[in-house]
């Protein structure tokens, strides 16, 4: 699920990343240079044009050479050569046929064995959550169970300074085996360092004696309005946080991160995703946690020069202030482009709040919408009709239904085709649902992750198998005609390409082994063109990247193996040797 649509977690966030307006200042320079006032709308269309000037003639800068480049273009999708000019490839192809373009000046650089594929896109992640970065990771994708997340726990408590609290997060009961963690547990490994656990879903934290000390919770305070503080049956504190307005007492003394500390920490995300091989990153809810004030950090980090490209959607809930501000789809910053609007229609399956045909499994529970359909319709009528792409989460088949509606009577049925519009997450995706999807040119970008993580909890505990069945279901959706991508969906898996690409090959799930509906599987090489082409084709970026041809950008990952040859279960491990954005190496194994 997105804890973007959990508002309470997102209340939490605000209050952890501290005063709104000061976190609004960052990079506002940037922000509105070349903006006159909030409602310079001229400023944006003029940014730079949307197609590359095609490279000029000349020699090479640099000739990359290598066993395997796979293209990912229509035509000519082998190639052993490629040369770039200026940051854009200026041939690909065969040794002969590209060593045509060296001259004295120009570098040669022999991959030897290894496999060049173009730059990994992200087609979904958030930046929403880079405040969180520094907390000690207790979560299942780095931690086997309860037992290691309290020696992770331990461990930290013992290297704390006087002072120190540990703030840890991701944890996930559901997901790791053990004993839930209480106020006498945390108090044993930490008598005298304040500790504050977030669950991953933003929903759940546990503190020790220390911390409701420091806080000033006693047994005696009342539970904050829609929240609880946990208590044993003599009505002492048990260490349990229900609902974020429980943690506002803590979260108001934790220790606070600075306006340049925020920076790094995004920053530090977009390195991280550089060495898993990504290039490209979507941000799918801009706006959600500072409204403006995200802009501007993005913009302050897209200016410490990473080794990725950003682009994203804006928040629905913010509509009239991009409009104030003269937004418009386009590039806003270098490397930076504005292209969407994003909006929620239900919440999360494995949360029971995403909106079902069916009740989930034991009782009459359906989950819900966030929005009414006309709500949502309305969305769609006014970012359609501004010339936005619209990417609308929906996870239950029945949030599925409502979003085609909307899509088809806020666009009077031109539906996607143009603007390319999006169902983020589509988790439990029928037949005739993706036969209206091809109708309306609407694209499902996929959170693979949900089968191999969740795909157990699916099938045996919240919706059974023939439903279970139905998630994600990459293959019916090629068949069917559609382009997909596959995502992170940051921070709720990591951002890792190749293990998105070997869940959607295998969709084996990791809790008690087994496959979740085999037929669904896809080839290596469909799952690579869900995180390149496809994936830069759903971001509006394939102008630019997702494919080696000549003119686009000279974004590469460079991999130790070649994952169209390797065992299915060996991609995700392959090394990545290198990543170039625009034909400059920004990352090195
Ligand atoms: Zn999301
Ligand atoms: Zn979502």
């Amino acid at each position: 699920m997105c804890n973007n649509c959990n508002p309470r977690f997102m209340a939490f966030m605000r209050a952890y990343g501290g005063r709104r307006d000061t976190l609004r200042r960052i990079g506002a320079g940037m922000l509105f240079t070349g903006l006159p006032g909030l409602s310079g709308a001229g400023a944006l269309a003029q940014a730079a044009p949307a197609t590359p000037a095609a490279a000029a003639a000349g020699p090479a800068d640099t000739i990359f050479l290598a066993r395997r480049f796979h293209t990912m273009a229509a035509r000519r999708q082998q190639a052993q050569a490629l040369a770039v000019r200026d940051g854009r490839i200026a041939a690909v192809g065969s040794r002969t046929e590209v060593m045509g373009l060296k001259g004295s000046g120009t570098q040669v650089i022999d991959l030897g064995d290894l496999t060049v594929l173009p730059g990994f896109v992200d087609p979904h992640m958030h930046s929403n959550f880079c405040g969180l970065r520094p907390w000690l990771d207790v979560g299942p994708f780095t931690t086997r169970d309860m037992e290691q997340a309290r020696r992770k726990i331990a461990q930290a408590a013992g290297a704390a300074r006087a002072g120190e609290w540990v703030q840890a997060k991701m944890l996930d009961p559901s997901l790791m085996p053990g004993k839930p963690l209480t106020r006498r547990d945390l108090d044993a490994i930490a008598p005298q360092v304040p500790v504050f656990v977030l669950e991953s879903n933003g929903h759940v934290a546990y503190v020790n004696s220390k911390a409701i000390e420091l806080a000033q919770v006693t047994k005696d305070t009342p539970d904050p309005p829609q929240a609880r503080f946990g208590r044993d049956a003599d009505g002492e504190l048990n260490g349990r946080l229900d609902e974020p307005p429980a943690f506002q007492p803590f979260v108001s003394v934790l220790p606070k991160p600075s306006h340049s500390e925020f920076v790094g920490f995004l920053r530090a995300d977009l390195d991280d995703a550089a060495a898993r091989g990504c290039t490209a990153l979507h941000d799918c809810g801009i706006g959600g946690l500072y409204a403006e004030g995200d802009i501007a950090l993005i913009e302050a980090a897209m200016k410490t020069d990473p080794g990725v490209r950003y682009a994203g959607m804006l928040v629905s809930t913010h509509m009239k202030k991009w409009r104030e501000m003269g937004l418009r789809p386009g590039e806003l910053a270098p490397r930076f482009t504005l292209n969407g609007i994003k909006a929620w229609s239900d919440g999360s399956n494995q949360g029971g709040t995403g909106y079902q045909r069916q009740p989930y499994l034991g009782g009459s529970n359906r989950g819900a919408l966030n929005y009414k359909p006309e709500e949502i319709e309305q969305v769609v009528r006014e970012a359609h009709g501004e010339g936005w792409q619209l990417g609308i989460h929906a996870n239950g088949d029945a949030a599925i239904d409502v979003t085609l509606d909307a899509f088809e009577r806020g666009t009077r049925g031109a539906g996607g085709h143009q603007l390319r519009h999006r169902i983020e997450h589509c988790s439990i995706l029928h037949d005739e649902q993706i036969a209206r999807m091809k109708k309306l040119g609407i694209s499902p970008s996929f959170l693979i992750g949900h089968v191999h993580f969740w795909g157990r909890a699916f099938r045996d505990r919240l919706l059974g198998p023939a439903r279970a069945d139905r998630l994600d279901p990459c293959h019916s959706a090629l068949k069917g005609g559609l382009r997909i991508s596959l995502h992170s969906d940051y921070n709720v898996t990591p951002i890792d390409p190749l293990r998105c690409v070997q869940n959607a090959v295998l969709r084996d799930m990791r809790e008690g082994g087994g496959v979740l509906n085999p037929a669904e599987r896809i080839t290596p090489m469909q799952a690579l063109r869900a995180v390149t082409i496809d994936a830069a084709w759903q971001c509006h970026l394939d102008h630019l990247c997702g494919s080696l041809e000549p003119g686009k950008a000279a974004d590469l990952v460079v991999l130790e193996k070649d994952p169209l040859t390797v065992a299915p279960d060996a991609i995700q491990s392959i090394k990545i040797h290198s990543t170039w954005l625009d034909g400059r190496r920004r990352h090195a194994a």
